[in-house]
């Protein structure tokens, strides 16, 4: 009898859609999918960056889909722009986010609005709009949602980055629970203090940027390449049972 080596994280023939797949996390979420052997299905407001290119040096094929994530009109048509690209949906990775800072006294509902909209709605409404597609297919599926320390901590000044980040915890397991037993993992990855456009501001001042560094164990900012593996960790077999947990990818800010 011969033996078959079968690698749990192998990703081949998946498809995986990505949302803002131009820059930062998304981009490097998007490139170690493709790595692990998904096509890709990148969802970008403006340009696609050169995350197309960099998926093509990895064999894989990228489909471009622009879409504005700050309302819900696109949900239907980013899932009809996958199937029609690559014929079946297999991961989406809820990754699109934004933030506002001001403090909670000044806070605007413009302000407010905009993040909840963006981070939470859509998340959800993309959320389901998939898992349609995963009943439709009966494949199952995998559902990755980008939550933040601000999922675990208050924060502050961000008041609604860190309800909607809240908000993407519970989600996260409420999705678990109502999906598990059709084969459809929903979990979340909860990135530290990651050097990216989002946390320039952070950086830029030098007295946060001391703070925040001398705060985490593994004494570094994370950098988008640090979410390589959990990525794919959560959206391969290796995870089927794994359901509505949110993975902190933190440099060991949480146990501090
Ligand atoms: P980033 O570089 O600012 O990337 C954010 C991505 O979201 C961009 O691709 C952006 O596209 C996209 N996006 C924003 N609004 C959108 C909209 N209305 N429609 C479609 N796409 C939209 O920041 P990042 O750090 O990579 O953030 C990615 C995710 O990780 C976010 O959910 C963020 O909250 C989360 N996160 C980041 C950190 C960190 O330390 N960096 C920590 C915890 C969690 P455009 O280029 O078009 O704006």
């Amino acid at each position: 009898m011969g033996h078959t080596i079968v690698n749990p994280f192998d990703l081949s023939g998946k498809v995986a859609i990505v949302t803002g797949s131009n820059a930062g996390l998304g981009a490097a979420m998007a490139c170690a999918l493709a790595a692990a052997g998904c096509d890709i299905v990148g969802v970008s407001r403006a340009d696609a960056g050169d995350t197309p290119a960099r998926v093509a040096a990895t064999g894989r094929r990228f489909a471009d889909v622009r879409a504005d994530l700050a309302s819900v009109a696109p949900v239907d048509d980013i899932v009809g722009a996958a199937v029609e690209a690559f014929g079946h949906v297999d991961v989406l990775v809820n990754n699109a986010g934004i933030i506002r800072r001001e403090s909670a006294l000044d806070f605007t509902q413009d302000d407010w609005d905009a993040v909840m909209d963006v981070n939470l709605k859509s998340l959800f409404f993309l959320s389901q709009a998939v898992a349609r597609r995963f009943v439709e297919q009966q494949s199952g599926g995998k559902i990755i949602n980008i939550a933040s320390m601000l999922s675990f901590q208050g924060g502050i000044r961000v008041a609604s980055y860190t309800a909607s980040k809240s908000g993407v915890l519970g989600l996260t397991r409420l999705l678990a629970n109502e999906w598990a037993a059709q084969g459809i993992n929903v979990n979340a990855i909860a990135p530290g203090y990651m050097a990216t456009a989002n946390t320039a501001a952070l950086r830029d001042d030098a007295q946060r940027n001391e703070a925040i560094l001398g705060r985490i164990p593994a004494a570094r900012w994370g950098t988008p390449d640090d979410l390589a593996g959990p990525v794919v960790f959560l959206a391969s077999s290796a995870s089927d049972y794994v359901h509505g947990h949110t993975l902190a990818v933190d440099g060991g800010w949480l146990a501090r």
